[in-house]
C-alpha cells in the first residue's frame, strides 16, 4: 500500500468503483480505493441491477443517461466486456389519470435532456409486455433505454480501467480510523497499515455511519430489508420471442425484469423493516438477511393479478438484502457538511442504475469544485439540524412504502412531522393553517376553509386557487401576516466583515449600519452559488455592529461551508449561525405601516424609514429587528424576532392589526406574488448551471470591482455570450400551471426549460420562468410549453408584471 495519495475512496461497491473510475477520467490518477472485503461484497453483489433512465428532475435524468452511455461503452470494450442487457425497455404502470398526468409531465421534462419516454395505453402496455393483464390498468410510461447489468462485472470493469490508468485498489483492507490533520489532509488507518490522503470519500453503503463516526459526523442514511425472488423458466417468455421489458408498479408496489428464462420480481411491502439500526455484525459481508416472504404476501397478490403466469411457476431463489435510503429518497453525493476535503456517495437505493452517473458528478465536484449539472437534489448539505437517525428511519420507511409513487406538486408526506416548529406552529394550526415542509420546518402554506379540506393531488390548479387568491387580495388591499421560519441567518462579526463580503459577493455590498441589500455569491466558474440578504445591524445594547447574512431555509450548511472556506487566516471575521434562534414575521400590504406604528414605538413613515432600511425596536414587548424589504411587491416589513419572544410579537401584531383587516397568508400566496415581481427562488431559478448575466441579474454584478470570487471566469463567460437566458412567460391556460422541468418548444424543437410557474392573482396571468436559448429569448417571442402532454401557447413578457416601477416600495 502507498503511504500517501491524493484521494482515498473507501468502499468497493458500485459507488466507490464508479468514483475511482471517474476520478481517473477527470485526470487524477494518484487515487486509491480501499475495500474491507472483496469488491462488491456489500449490497452491490446481490442487486437486481436494473438500469433505468427515468428520473423526476433533469439532474437525475442526466446522470442516469450518463450511466447508460458508460455501461454501453464498457459492454462493448473487448478488454473487459460487461454483461448488459440494454434496451429491453421498461413500463411504469398507472391506474389513475393523475398518475398518467405525472408521467406526461416527466416526459416533457426528460425531453429537455434529450431523453424520449413514450406514453402508452393499457393495450399497448400489454402488447409490449405479453405477460401482463390490462385489468385495472390505464396505461404507463415507456422508457426504451431500460435494461439490467451484471453488477459484479460492472464494478470489476470500472476498477480494471481505473487501475490501468494508475489508480490502486486495496482489497481485504478495512478502514479503522480517520484523523484530520492541521493542514486538513487525512490519515487513514487500515487493517493493512496507514495511508495519508488529501481527500477522503465515504462510499461504504450500509456501513456508511461506521466510517462517518470515524470522522465525527452522522449521515441521514438508514437501511431497509428488501426482497426479490427469481422464478423457474416461464414458457411464455420463450414464446414471446423477445426479452420482457422491466415493470414498475405503483399500484401494487413491485417490479420485475427478465432473469434468464424466468422473471425476477422484487417487492416494496407496506409491512417493511429497517435493518442494522443497532449496529451491523462485522462478519456481515457477501451476506443476506433471512428470507421472509410472509411479509410481502399482500404485494405478491397484486403481482400475481397483473402477471397471472406467476401463479404457475416455481420460485428458484429468494434474495433479501439491505438497501439504503435517505430522508427524501435521493442519495447524498458531494461534500460532507461541516468537513473539508471529505466527500460522500451514499444513500444509493438504485445504485446500479444511478451509480455511473453519481460517480461522474462526484468526481467532477472533487476535481473542479462543481459538476456540469446543479447537484443540489443530491447535495449532502440539503438537510440541516433535523436529519437525525430516528427521523431518517421514519422517512426511509415512508419512502420504501411509496417506492414508485412520485410526489405530486405541493405533496408533503406525513412521516416524521412535525420535525421543526416555532411557538406559533400550534397557534396557526388552530387558526386552520395547512403546512408545507421546508427543510423540516412546518411553514404555513394557506389557511384551510375547514378541517376536512383536502385538495386533490394533481398537476392542475387545485381547490386552493380561490383561497390563495383571497389571501393575496387581502395583502394587496389591507395587510397580511406571514411567518417565514427557518430562514437561514448567519451573523458575521469582526472588523473585516465587509472586506470579506466584498470578495464573496459579485456586486455592491451595503456597508452602512441600518441598511439592507441583496447580493449574489458565485462559484469559481462564475456561476450562481448563493443568494443573500445582507443586513447591517448598528451597534446597540444588543450587540456590536454586525452583519446578518440571510438566505434560503435549506442553505444553512451549504452557505456556511462556502463562507468559512474563504475566510483568510489574517482576517478578523467570525461567522455563527442564528438560524434556529430567530424567526421572521412578514407584515405586508398598504396598511402594514399603520399596524407597525400601532404596536412599535418610533417614526415608521417612509421618509424616516425608507425601503431597505433596518432598525432595532420593540414590537409590543418583544425585541425585534425590522427591515423594510418585500418579496411580495407590496410595502412590507420583515420583523426578525428571537423565538422566545415570537408569541409576544405575534400577539402585539395581531391586536394592532385587527382594525386594519390583518389576516394570515401562506407560502402559496407568497409564491404567486413573487412571480409577478420577477423575484427568484434559490435552487428553483437560481442554479449553478447559469451565471448571473444568464439569470437576468446584471444589476447585481459590478465587473469594475477589483476582485470577487468567480470574476475571472465570469469575464470569459461575458465575452463568450450567454448559453441560455432566464425569461418570464405568460401562458394561455387557466387549468394548469407550468411545472419545473417542463420543456419549452418552438415547433417540434426544445428551446428551453421551465424553472417555476404559478398564477399571478393580482395580474390575472398564468406565469412561468424558464431558461431559453438566447435566439428565442426576446420579449414578444411566441413559444409553447409542453404541460403534461399538451402544448400550451406562451409568450415571453417583461420580467416584472406587477408594479414594474417599484412605485409601491420606492415612493
Ligand atoms: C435486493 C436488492 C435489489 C436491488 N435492485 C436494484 C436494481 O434493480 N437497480 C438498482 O439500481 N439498484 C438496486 N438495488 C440497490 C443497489 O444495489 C445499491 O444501491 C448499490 O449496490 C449500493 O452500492 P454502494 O456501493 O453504495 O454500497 P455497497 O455495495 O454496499 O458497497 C459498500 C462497500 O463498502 C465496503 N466497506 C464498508 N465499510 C468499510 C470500511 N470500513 N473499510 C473499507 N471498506 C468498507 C463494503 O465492504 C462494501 O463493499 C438493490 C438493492 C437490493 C438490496
Amino acid at each position: 500500500m502507498k503511504s500517501r495519495t491524493k484521494v482515498a475512496v473507501i468502499g468497493g461497491g458500485i459507488a466507490g468503483c464508479s468514483t475511482l473510475y471517474h476520478l481517473v477520467q477527470e485526470g487524477w490518477t494518484d487515487v486509491v480505493l480501499i475495500e474491507r472485503d472483496e469488491l462488491t461484497s456489500g449490497t452491490t453483489w446481490h442487486s437486481a441491477a436494473q438500469v433505468t433512465n427515468f428520473g423526476m428532475n433533469q439532474t437525475m435524468v442526466g446522470l442516469k443517461s450518463h450511466s447508460i452511455a458508460l455501461y454501453k461503452k464498457l459492454r462493448d470494450d473487448p478488454d473487459y466486456p460487461v454483461g448488459y442487457h440494454h434496451g429491453d425497455g421498461g413500463i411504469r404502470l398507472a391506474n389513475t389519470e393523475a398518475q398518467m398526468q405525472g408521467y406526461r409531465h416527466f416526459t416533457s421534462m426528460a425531453r429537455g435532456m434529450g431523453v424520449e419516454y413514450e406514453i402508452l395505453d393499457a393495450e399497448e402496455c400489454a402488447r409490449r409486455h405479453p405477460l401482463i393483464s390490462t385489468e385495472n390498468l390505464l396505461g404507463g410510461l415507456w422508457d426504451g433505454e431500460d435494461g439490467d447489468i451484471d453488477p459484479a462485472q460492472l464494478c470489476q470493469a470500472l476498477a480494471f480501467h481505473a487501475r490501468r490508468a494508475g489508480a490502486e485498489v486495496y482489497r481485504h483492507t478495512a478502514v479503522t480510523a480517520l484523523t484530520q490533520k492541521g493542514d486538513d489532509t487525512w490519515t487513514i488507518e487500515t487493517t493493512k497499515g496507514t495511508i495519508d490522503a488529501d481527500i477522503v470519500v465515504n462510499a461504504c453503503g450500509y456501513r456508511v455511519n461506521e466510517v462517518a463516526e470515524m470522522m465525527g459526523v452522522h449521515h441521514p442514511v438508514a437501511s431497509m430489508e428488501h426482497q426479490y425472488f427469481i422464478t423457474e423458466d416461464i414458457p411464455a417468455i420463450q414464446e414471446a420471442g423477445h426479452r420482457m421489458p422491466l415493470l414498475r408498479c405503483p399500484i401494487s408496489d413491485y417490479y420485475s425484469r427478465q432473469e434468464k428464462g424466468g422473471l425476477l420480481v422484487g417487492f416494496y411491502e407496506q409491512d417493511c423493516k429497517t435493518w442494522g439500526m443497532d449496529g451491523i455484525s462485522p462478519g456481515f459481508a457477501n451476506d443476506l438477511c433471512p428470507d421472509d416472504l410472509d411479509r410481502v404476501m399482500e404485494v405478491l397478490e397484486g403481482a400475481f393479478e397483473r402477471m397471472p403466469v406467476l401463479a404457475d411457476v416455481g420460485i428458484k431463489r429468494i434474495v433479501n438484502g439491505p438497501i439504503t435510503y435517505t430522508i427524501d429518497g435521493a442519495p447524498l453525493v458531494g461534500p460532507i457538511p461541516g468537513k473539508t476535503n471529505a466527500f460522500c456517495i451514499i444513500g444509493l437505493r438504485a445504485g446500479l442504475g444511478e451509480g455511473g452517473g453519481h460517480g461522474w458528478l462526484l468526481a467532477q465536484q472533487i476535481v473542479h469544485g462543481e459538476a456540469c449539472y446543479d447537484t443540489w437534489c443530491i447535495d449532502p448539505r440539503r438537510f440541516t439540524g433535523h436529519d437525525n437517525v430516528e427521523l431518517t428511519a421514519l422517512k426511509a420507511i415512508e419512502d420504501y412504502q411509496n417506492e414508485f409513487r412520485f410526489h405530486f406538486p405541493h405533496e408533503h408526506r406525513p412521516a416524521g412531522r412535525p420535525a421543526k416548529t416555532t411557538p406559533l406552529t400550534p397557534i396557526f394550526a388552530a387558526e386552520g393553517a395547512e403546512f408545507t415542509v421546508v427543510n423540516g420546518w412546518e411553514r404555513v402554506e394557506y389557511i384551510k376553509p375547514s378541517n376536512d379540506f383536502h385538495p386533490t393531488l394533481s398537476f392542475e390548479f387545485d381547490e386552493t386557487f380561490d383561497l390563495v387568491a383571497a389571501e393575496v387580495r387581502n395583502v394587496q388591499t389591507n395587510v397580511g401576516l406571514c411567518e417565514v421560519n427557518g430562514f437561514n441567518r448567519l451573523e458575521i462579526t469582526g472588523s473585516d466583515r465587509h472586506k470579506f463580503l466584498d470578495r464573496m459577493i459579485c456586486g455592491n455590498v451595503p456597508k452602512r449600519a441600518g441598511r439592507v441589500g441583496l447580493g449574489y455569491l458565485l462559484t469559481h466558474h462564475g456561476m450562481i452559488k448563493c443568494e443573500a440578504t445582507i443586513a447591517n445591524i448598528p451597534a446597540s445594547d444588543r450587540g456590536p455592529e454586525r452583519v446578518w447574512y440571510g438566505s434560503a431555509a435549506a442553505s444553512e450548511t451549504h452557505d456556511m461551508d462556502w463562507l468559512q472556506a474563504h475566510v483568510q487566516p489574517d482576517e478578523d471575521v467570525t461567522i455563527q449561525s442564528l438560524t434556529n434562534d430567530m424567526t421572521i414575521l412578514v407584515l405586508a400590504g398598504p396598511k402594514a405601516r399603520q399596524v407597525l406604528s400601532d404596536c412599535a414605538r418610533g417614526d415608521w413613515s417612509k421618509a424616516a424609514f425608507p425601503w431597505l432600511s433596518l432598525r432595532e425596536c420593540f414590537v409590543g414587548i418583544a425585541p425585534a429587528t425590522v427591515m423594510a424589504v418585500s418579496f411580495s411587491g407590496e410595502w412590507a416589513y420583515e420583523i426578525h424576532v428571537p423565538n422566545a419572544s415570537l408569541y409576544a410579537a405575534y400577539l402585539a401584531l395581531k391586536a394592532a392589526g385587527e382594525r386594519h383587516g390583518l389576516q394570515l397568508f401562506g407560502a402559496r400566496a407568497v409564491d404567486s406574488m413573487r412571480m409577478e415581481k420577477g423575484f427568484l427562488h434559490w435552487k428553483a431559478d437560481l442554479l449553478t448551471e447559469f451565471d448571473p448575466f444568464e439569470t437576468g441579474l446584471s444589476k447585481f454584478v459590478k465587473m469594475e470591482k477589483p476582485a470577487f470570487i468567480g470574476k475571472v471566469a465570469l469575464e470569459k463567460r461575458q465575452s463568450d455570450g450567454p448559453q441560455r437566458k432566464l425569461v418570464t412567460l405568460k401562458l394561455e391556460s387557466t387549468s394548469h400551471p407550468a411545472h419545473s422541468g417542463a420543456s419549452l418548444m418552438l415547433d417540434d424543437v426544445v428551446v428551453g426549460t421551465v424553472t417555476s410557474g404559478d398564477w399571478g392573482h393580482r395580474t390575472g396571468l398564468n406565469l412561468a420562468y424558464a431558461f431559453v436559448e438566447p435566439a428565442f429569448a426576446a420579449q414578444g417571442q411566441k413559444l409553447s410549453i409542453d404541460i403534461c402532454g399538451a402544448l400550451v401557447n406562451a409568450e415571453i413578457i417583461a420580467p416584472v408584471q406587477y408594479d414594474p416601477d417599484f412605485a409601491l416600495l420606492r415612493k
